[in-house]
Parts: C-alpha cells; sequence; structure tokens
C-alpha cells in the first residue's frame, strides 16, 4: 500500500523510494507538482551557470574533476572573461548568475570579492557562488562583496559513506553541514544537494537526505543520478566494492532521482529546486521536463563559454556541452513553454528570505 503523504518521517520516504508500482507513483508526481505550484507557482527561474575554474585541490572519488584525475587541460577564467558571461546571462534575461568552480585556492578572496562587485555594479544580478569548501573569513567577505547565495552539496547525511567519498584535505576535516548553517548565519541563501546512487548509498540513508534537506531548512537542493566517470575510482571496475549489498544499494537511474526530486518538493514545498543537467544527461530528450513537473522550479542553463565548458567534465556526456549560451537559453524556453510554464522574472530567491523571491 502507497504509504500516503500525511507523516513524511523516514520511513515513510524510504516507502515511497522504494515504489515501483507507477499507477501509485502518478499520485506521488501529482502531489508534488500540485505543492510545487501553490508555494512557488509557474515561474521557472533560470541561473546562468559560470564554470569559472577547473582546478581543484580535493580528491572526491566521485567527480572527473578531482586533483589527480588524468588526462585533464585546466583552465581558470580571467576576471574580464567572468564578466563577459555576466553580462550575457544579463542579455538573456536572467535573474541569477551562479558562479562554480572546482575547489580552487588560486580564486583568492580578494579576485572573487572584486568580480562579485564587479558584476553587482554593472549587471545588478543575483550572485549564487558554489567554489567548494572555503573559510569563513572569505565567505564573509564575499558576502559583504554582495554575494547572495551559496552552493554546497553535502552530497551524503551519512558520516561514514561522505569520509569514505570525499576524503578530507590533510590536516583538517571536512565538515559541509556546518559551513551551511555558518552561511546562513552570515545571510546567504543557502544550497544543497546529494547525488542519486553514489555507490555505497542505501534506500535509508537516501530516506535521511531528504529529512536532512527538510531538517536545515534548506533554501535551494539540488539532485542529479550519480554519473561515473572513468577518471575516478567510482568510475571504473574498482567502484563494485564501494557498492552497498544487493537490495539496498540504491540504484542510480531517472526514476530514482525522480522520486528524490519529488519528495523533497514535498518535505520543502518553498524551496528552490532545480531540474539538473545529471538529469538531463541521463535523459536528453525529456529529463529537463519531467524534473519541472514532478517538483522542480528552478533551470540553469550554462553561459561558459564552449571552449572552458568542454573541460568542465565532472562525469562523461554532459548535456549542452557544445551549445552555446544564446543556443541554451532558446532551448530551455521552448521546454519550459512546452509544459505550460512560464519563465520567471527577476532574482527568483527563496521565498520569504533574501534578495527577492516572488513569483
Ligand atoms: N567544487 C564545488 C563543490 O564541491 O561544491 C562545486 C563543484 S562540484 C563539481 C559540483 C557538484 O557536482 C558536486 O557537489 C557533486 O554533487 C556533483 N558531481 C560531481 N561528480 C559527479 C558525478 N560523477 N556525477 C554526478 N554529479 C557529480
Amino acid at each position: 500500500m502507497a504509504p500516503g503523504f500525511d507523516a513524511l518521517d523516514r520511513a515513510a520516504i524510504r516507502g515511497w523510494l522504494r515504489e515501483t508500482d507507477s499507477t501509485t507513483l502518478e499520485q506521488l508526481w501529482r502531489e508534488a507538482d500540485r505543492v510545487r505550484a501553490g508555494h512557488v507557482g509557474d515561474q521557472v527561474h533560470l541561473r546562468g551557470l559560470i564554470e569559472i575554474s577547473n582546478h581543484c585541490v580535493r580528491s572526491c572519488l566521485y567527480c572527473g574533476i578531482r586533483a589527480c584525475a588524468p588526462g585533464i587541460t585546466r583552465y581558470r577564467m580571467s576576471r574580464d572573461e567572468i564578466l563577459e558571461c555576466a553580462r550575457d546571462a544579463a542579455r538573456l534575461g536572467y535573474g541569477t548568475v551562479v558562479m562554480q568552480s572546482g575547489e580552487d585556492p588560486e580564486l583568492t578572496r580578494e579576485f572573487v570579492a572584486d568580480v562579485i562587485k564587479a558584476i553587482k555594479a554593472e549587471t545588478g544580478l543575483a550572485v549564487t557562488l558554489s567554489l567548494g569548501e572555503r573559510s569563513d573569513d572569505d565567505l564573509l567577505a564575499w558576502k559583504q562583496a554582495g554575494a547572495d547565495r551559496f552552493l554546497l552539496r553535502f552530497e551524503t547525511s551519512d558520516p561514514a559513506l561522505y569520509r569514505r567519498i570525499h576524503p578530507s584535505l590533510p590536516g583538517t576535516l571536512s565538515d559541509r553541514l556546518r559551513q551551511l548553517l555558518r552561511m546562513r548565519e552570515m545571510g546567504y541563501e543557502i544550497g544543497s544537494g546529494v547525488m542519486v546512487g553514489i555507490p555505497g548509498q542505501t534506500w535509508s540513508i537516501l530516506a535521511g537526505d531528504i529529512c536532512t534537506f527538510r531538517d536545515l531548512d534548506i533554501d535551494m537542493i539540488g539532485v542529479g543520478p550519480f554519473l561515473p566517470s572513468p577518471r575516478t575510482p567510482l568510475g571504473g571496475d574498482a567502484a563494485a566494492r564501494f557498492r552497498a549489498e544487493d537490495g539496498e544499494q540504491v540504484p542510480n537511474d531517472e526514476l530514482t532521482t525522480l522520486k528524490v526530486v519529488a519528495l523533497t518538493r514535498l518535505v520543502c514545498p518553498e524551496a528552490n529546486l532545480p531540474s539538473t543537467t545529471a538529469l538531463a544527461t541521463i535523459d536528453p530528450a525529456r529529463g529537463r521536463e519531467l524534473g519541472l513537473t514532478r517538483g522542480a522550479n528552478i533551470v540553469m542553463p550554462n553561459v561558459t563559454p564552449p571552449r572552458y565548458r568542454v573541460l568542465y567534465e565532472i562525469y562523461p556526456g554532459k548535456a549542452c556541452i557544445h551549445e552555446t549560451a544564446q543556443m541554451c537559453r532558446g532551448c530551455m524556453e521552448r521546454r519550459i513553454l512546452s509544459i505550460g510554464r512560464r519563465l520567471g522574472t527577476g532574482p527568483g530567491g527563496r521565498k520569504g528570505r533574501g534578495v527577492g523571491i516572488e513569483n
């Protein structure tokens, strides 16, 4: 019997994640879409994504741009190149730019603060950062420079799995949950998320991740399927030894990802939820639209110049990699309108807090 929606505790969420009956799942899709419409409306907000550097000091077992990944050409965009992308985002009508990178210490406190100030002064766009684990002093400086939001996926709420897939740097302890809470105190809107189907992720762990989104009242929640990169320990034959036992390992497929999006909408009705590039990668034809009709209300079209995009390969076959910013804009607009939704206007921040939300 379907678990229902009244008391979505960890056990009920786990039940829904394991549900396979398509008629029963229709109830979940309908409810997620109803809650999405009621709480964040029909607008789909577009965030222009700028992948500013693929340098990274970390060795996360899942990520194709990890420090020791073989055969990568590394790049770091200049201030002027980043600003030009931000201008493109403004010209294309986006309300936000997201600056994302590997964890790159050469993106210094001063450099990033200066870029934030310049983007704000020239475009007035909301600025989201996704630059990995950084010191409180860096985060404060960037907030003071005008940054509005920060995305930092906690990747898994299970401490043992986290330590296995996301090794700490020597002499430090990686604690993404702490950074998220600190950033909230500093006034950032905080974004987080997980990959679905990472080896070692069980149904109970994934249900716990969704409860953690609710417990932390996360403002933006990105979930996509784990996509194995052959450049990583979780991408080759050795990955088998990381898997949970049969029946407990979560698959990294589209259906499970969509269940996570829908359940996340139910437990965090006012959060901003992107329909992710990873979802579009496993289903180029319909992935974005399915995400948007099962709980999501955000898309993040890429505005990175194509010559850099191809080098930001966190997993193979990434969607939209050869398109220009203009092409991504047209494609997203068609997809949004095809499902009867509207293009968002303004910054589209978290309802009731941050840099202005309203639909
Ligand atoms: N360095 C920053 C950080 O770690 O937060 C931002 C960039 S990182 C590449 C952005 C996200 O990509 C990660 O949080 C992770 O969830 C996702 N990612 C990395 N490797 C992936 C893979 N193989 N499949 C799917 N998602 C992946």
